[in-house]
Parts: structure tokens; sequence; C-alpha cells
């Protein structure tokens, strides 16, 4: 098993990585990992491209406590996960076809991204569209965390994404194939491509 720092590491180079792949841009996007009983999450106002291990908080998975540093205002999402999935890292991204695919508000809900490749439902499985509410507020927090428990990852309506792993590298792997899985959804939209069942 890695240690603290090496996990931190690879959360660093992860976060420059989606940066450098301009699927975070500003300080927009952050990531987290489960390590023990305590969540590294990046701290508020952070940016993916420059992301060292300094810029992470800590927080106590079961209470909530801020153990260390000012985590991001999505920390609710990343608990939510925590809290009803083995899982054991979290990325949250604005990333572009992501984003696109989410404003549209795709149906049905609980499968919102069609499978025209098999590697979607693969590597990450179903994704649920989560309703629109603000950033950060206690409205996402809600309808987020009724549907964290499902498989799969999510759309967050008019916002972007969230996908978990049972490590950093699956979760990374994960949001890729997700941002691949929204661009063909968004570039074959209305040309009668078959979808797999
Ligand atoms: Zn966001």
């Amino acid at each position: 098993m890695s240690t603290l720092p090496e996990t931190l590491e690879c959360a660093c180079w992860i976060a420059r990585q989606l940066f450098a792949r301009r699927l975070s841009n500003g300080a927009t996007g952050n990531l987290s990992f489960r390590f023990g009983h305590a969540v590294y999450i990046t701290g508020s106002g952070t940016c993916f491209g420059n992301l060292t291990p300094q810029d992470f908080a800590c927080v106590d998975l079961e209470t909530g406590q801020v153990v260390a540093g000012r985590p991001s205002k999505e920390l609710p999402l990343h608990l939510a996960v925590y809290r009803r999935r083995e899982d054991r890292a979290v990325v949250h991204i604005h990333s572009p076809y992501a984003t696109l695919w989410s404003c549209l508000e795709p149906e049905p809900r609980e499968d919102c991204v069609p499978h025209y490749t098999p590697y979607l439902r693969m590597k990450v499985g179903n994704i649920r569209l989560v309703p629109y509410a603000p950033p950060g507020s206690p409205e996402l927090a809600e309808a987020f965390s009724s549907a964290a428990a499902h498989p799969g990852a999510w759309l967050l309506a008019h916002h972007g994404m969230v996908v978990a792993g049972k490590d950093l590298m699956s979760a990374f792997a994960g949001a890729e194939e997700l941002e691949e899985s929204c661009r063909l959804a968004w570039l074959l939209q209305d040309r009668g491509a078959s979808r797999l069942s």
C-alpha cells in the first residue's frame, strides 16, 4: 500500500495531467482520496495546474470536521461518496464535453450518457444525472447524496462530472472515459448512430 506522501504526489500528478489535457481550467475542479479514517481533498481556490501536497486539506471522514487546511466547498459531494460506497478516490471536474452534455439534461436520468462504445460501461458503469443546484449549496449536496449510493458515476446538470474509483488512478481513468463518452454523445447527437444496449 502506498504511503501518504506517495498518494499525495499521485494526486498532484493527476491534477496536473487533467489541467494539461484541458479537462480542468483556472481554479475549477477538486479531487480527494481516502486514507485511513481521513479524507484529503484539494483546498478551496487551488489550481490543478500547479497543485502541491501542501494544497490539500484534511477532514475526518466520520465527523466531517476539518483537521487541517481549508477544503473545497464541494467537500459534501466527496464525503457522500465515501460514506455510501467502498471507493477511495473522487474526481470532480468541469471538463468541456461532460459540461456540454450535462446542459442538455439528457434522459433517462439514471443512464444519461449513451453507450456508443462498450468502454464507459466496462470502466465506469451507467451515468446518473443530478438535477441542477448551485455549486457548493446544501441543495446540491442533498441531491447528490441521494444519488451517491448508486453504481457508476454522475453528471451534475449545468455543471460537470463526478467520478469515483477504488484508487486515484482508476478515478482518473474513469473521468477520462466519461469525458470521451460525452464527446461522442455530443458529436453523434441527431446523427442516427446506433447505441449499444
Ligand atoms: Zn464544480
